[in-house]
């Protein structure tokens, strides 16, 4: 899509909703020319699947973008992926924030996370079950260099986002729960859900962040 248009996109999008809520520019399969573009309606964070897409895309387009890694982290790209991003939105296992805070320590940097929580307690999905959540924030307490700002969800996949809202509720309550614990690297203060067919009832539930492909770049071929 030019670049134009997808300015415009972006801008009706950020006219729609309250200041405080942070726009993520979902930016899988897109070009790093049309990526830029959002810059030109105000959007500064950046959100990616993969690391290697991402690496090649931020070489293009400088820094000064915030960039959020929003897919599963595989195994072997944790370390490429704590240098690159400046904010991990989905950590689900004790061994991922391990191996997210070795690596942090070595660079000297503290890696804002999120928990990514599966909400709708779905089968083969990234996250963990809301249930196991505060277990798995207490499990990280010893961990200094990162810090766990907030939660993220995707909820099932469906294509009316009113189907959503008891996943953004749930989710919404779960973050108001974990904020209630008390742990030196626990500072929850972003909820990151709500997605192209769904960011404005996210936002109704309490959202502050969104995550935006599809209405800002068109569709996905
Ligand atoms: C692709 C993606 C989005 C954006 O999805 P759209 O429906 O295109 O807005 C948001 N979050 C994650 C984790 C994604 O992978």
């Amino acid at each position: 899509m030019e670049a134009e248009k997808i300015a415009e996109n972006a801008r009706q999008v950020l006219a729609e909703i309250p200041e405080n809520v942070i726009v993520v520019a979902a930016a899988k399969t897109r070009t790093a020319l049309e990526v830029k573009a959002v810059a030109e309606a105000g959007i500064t964070h950046i959100g990616h699947n993969y690391v290697q897409e991402a690496q090649a895309m931020r070489n293009l387009m400088g820094v000064a973008y915030t960039w959020h890694m929003i897919g599963h982290i595989q195994a072997n790209k944790t370390s490429r992926a704590v240098r690159l991003f400046d904010v991990i939105e989905t950590v689900d296992s004790v061994e991922l924030a391990e191996e997210i805070d070795k690596t942090c320590a070595k660079l000297g940097k503290v890696m804002p996370v999120f928990i990514e929580v599966n909400s709708g307690r779905e089968e083969n999905k990234a996250g963990i079950f809301p249930e196991t959540a505060s277990e798995l924030v207490a499990s990280l307490s010893g961990l200094q260099n990162l810090e766990i700002q907030g939660l993220m969800t995707m909820g099932p996949f469906v294509e009316d986002g009113e189907v959503l809202r008891p996943y953004f509720k749930r989710t919404r309550q779960l973050f108001d729960e974990l904020k209630q614990m008390q742990q030196v690297n626990l500072k929850l203060k972003y909820l990151s859900m709500g997605m192209s067919d769904s960011y404005l009832v996210a936002i109704e539930e309490g959202a502050n962040i969104v995550r935006i492909g599809t209405k800002i770049f068109g569709s996905r071929t």
